[in-house]
């Protein structure tokens, strides 16, 4: 038995074929899922009784199971998705007055380890499939309209009655490290056929791994978003372990490649402000120097706590400070509104449940004791 939801056009459209079925049923099929949330094959009401029947007997519309919903003090909606075997992932529902976002996670975990992100202490399950990927997208759509959520206007057709209107691949994981299963999520996000967004409005934020940042630029080129979070390799190696396989001379060269197919002119850098540890007045001189002849934009993100994370939020003045040494550079830079932290849905608070199959928590949990005791 096939799950639709794992299927872009180009896989509905040889699911169909193989079914003895006409290419355009794909499109029907992708209508009826995506844009009307429809998981019931009996209740497509255009499509022939016969191939309703095939469709059950080959086929099911399954998104992963919705176990809690949490809505913070700002608006800010929180869902825990089940994905199986004790293991669960978040997403997050950021409502502003012309947009709303979805921040979308990509595996249950993250293997890469970044000292002051809450899913990197957790370890590593596995990369979701494409229909859990989607599945969030599919259902946020759907509770929110079942919400009443006022929908957002985006002046583009396919979403202009969709509650979410822009997607964020910054939930919990490493989108990059499943390229195959989240470009077909991708794909679904863009098609006129399913949820109609346009390449600006969907970011996918990696912590640089290089490779993956070329092949998504010939595969399906959206706004990108990197976590630099550091001026310089010794610190990066440090904060983003990856790092020590992608330098940062690597990693913006790869920034450079991509540009050219972006669909916005820039690149945004991501950059957790992190108090005594990348936060000063030197190091924001430094990073001037460092991406100075990109085009780009520069995203700070007050540090987001969770337990033991050994790491402080930045002095707000601190913050401000370092705006300003970059704005005076002429670099545009925005400092990230902290949204939902009364429910544990800021960034790098997403922790989901994680059956670690790594070896992470065991040695971060020997690091740790070695630390403190
Ligand atoms: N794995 C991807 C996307 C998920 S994290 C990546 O690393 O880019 C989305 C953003 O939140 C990243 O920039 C990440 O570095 C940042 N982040 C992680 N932990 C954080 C924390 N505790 N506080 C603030 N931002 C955090
Ligand atoms: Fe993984 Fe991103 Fe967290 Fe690093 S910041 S551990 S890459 S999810």
């Amino acid at each position: 038995m096939v799950n639709l939801l794992d299927f872009n056009e180009t896989g509905l459209i040889r699911f169909c074929q193989e079914a003895g079925e006409k290419p355009y049923r794909a499109k029907q099929l992708l209508r009826w899922m995506h844009q009307f949330g429809q998981s019931e094959f009996a209740e497509m009401s255009d499509l022939a009784k016969g191939f309703r029947s095939k469709l059950a007997a080959l086929a099911m519309i399954q998104p992963p199971t919705i176990v809690s919903d949490h809505t913070a003090s700002d608006g800010t909606r929180k869902w825990l998705l089940s994905t199986g075997a004790s293991n669960a992932v978040e997403m997050v529902f950021i409502p502003e007055p012309n947009r709303g976002t979805l921040c979308v996670s990509s595996q249950v975990g993250c293997a890469l380890a970044c000292s002051f992100c809450s899913t990197g202490r957790q370890g590593f399950n596995r990369n979701l499939t494409a229909a859990e990927i989607i599945g969030q997208l599919w259902w946020a759509n759907k509770l929110l309209r079942a919400n009443g959520d006022e929908a957002v206007s985006t002046g583009e057709p396919a979403s202009a009655s969709r509650a979410v209107t822009n997607v964020v691949m910054m939930g919990m994981g490493e989108p990059l490290a499943n390229f195959d299963n989240l470009v077909i999520a991708l794909d679904l996000m863009l098609s006129d056929y399913a949820y109609g967004l346009s390449r600006r409005r969907v970011t996918v934020s990696t912590s640089g791994l290089v490779p993956a940042i070329d092949r998504l630029r010939e595969r399906c080129p959206v706004a990108l978003a990197i976590s630099l979070h550091a001026p310089n390799d010794a610190l990066r190696d440090h904060l983003v372990p990856i790092n020590k396989k992608y330098p940062i001379q690597t990693l913006l060269a790869a920034c450079e490649r991509y540009l050219p197919a972006a669909p916005r002119d820039f690149v945004t850098f991501e950059y957790v402000m992190l108090d005594g540890v990348n936060d000063s007045v030197e190091q924001a001189r430094e990073l001037v120097r460092l991406v100075r002849n990109i085009p780009c934009k520069l995203n700070l993100i007050p540090f987001n706590g969770f337990t033991a994370s050994g790491y402080r939020r930045s002095k707000t003045a601190a913050i401000s400070v370092f705006r300003d040494v970059l704005m005076q550079a002429g670099i545009v830079t925005t400092v990230r509104k902290t949204r939902g932290d009364d429910i544990d849905a800021a960034c790098g608070q997403l922790a989901g449940q994680v059956q670690d199959k790594t070896r992470r928590t065991r040695v971060r949990a020997a690091i740790d004791t070695e630390i403190t005791g």
